[in-house]
């Protein structure tokens, strides 16, 4: 089975990820863990995307279409993969589609997890942590036993920059502004899975099951 797997930070991709590579034993492949991959094998494209990378710079597309070429090729991926990360773009899915086709594969589902745009703001600004011990506390799903203070130390608990509204609402408008014509390409192949992420991880978990079936 060959699977894309889409979602929003927050959505719960990770988890999922985990529970379908398990259940169906194919490779998850992330983009991260794909260059990490060809760096430490020392490949043509490895030691390109790693000058890339040194510098901060992001990695074209065809050094990192050529990438998913060679990880998509090896013997763990006969029996189906999960694409996690990747495509980002519409150029990609496109340079996808082709690699996909000279290795005579095709994308069976685009699995996308989908949570509400409010709901995924109440998970990315939980989160807290004690400036006194570094702990981190999640006001949904780990919070302190007294609201804004640490349970080891009693300091006051404080949000990082990076989970603010302000600053994680502009991350989401991002990724929706990126991740819709992916949507819309996939919806129009007739592969596009939705899931309705805003519910208990194993339930996501049940109905991502349900409609592979
Ligand atoms: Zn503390």
């Amino acid at each position: 089975m060959n699977l894309i797997l889409m979602g929003l930070p927050g959505a719960g991709k990770g988890t999922q990820a985990e529970k379908i590579k398990e259940k169906h034993n194919i490779p998850h492949i992330s983009t991260g863990d794909m260059f990490r991959l060809a760096i430490k094998e020392g490949t043509e494209l490895g030691k390109k995307a790693k000058g890339y990378l040194d510098e901060g710079a992001l990695v074209p597309d065809e050094v990192t279409n050529g990438i998913v070429e060679e990880r998509l090729s090896m013997p763990d991926c006969e029996k189906g993969f999960l694409l996690d990360g990747f495509p980002r773009t519409i150029p990609q899915a496109e340079a996808l589609e082709e690699i996909l086709g000279k290795l005579n594969k095709d994308i069976d589902h685009v699995i996308h997890i989908d949570v509400p745009e409010d709901k995924l703001l109440q998970r990315l600004t939980g989160r807290r942590i004690c400036p006194t011990c570094g702990t981190t506390y999640h006001v949904l799903y780990n919070p302190p036993k007294e609201d804004g203070v640490c349970d080891k130390d009693g300091s006051e608990l404080s949000q990082r920059e990076d989970d603010t509204e302000e600053t994680v609402k502009n991350r989401l408008e991002i990724n929706i502004k990126q991740t819709q014509p992916l949507l819309d390409f996939y919806k129009e192949k007739g592969v596009l899975m939705p899931i309705n992420g805003d519910q208990h991880i194993d339930d996501v978990f049940v109905e991502i099951e349900q409609k592979l079936k």
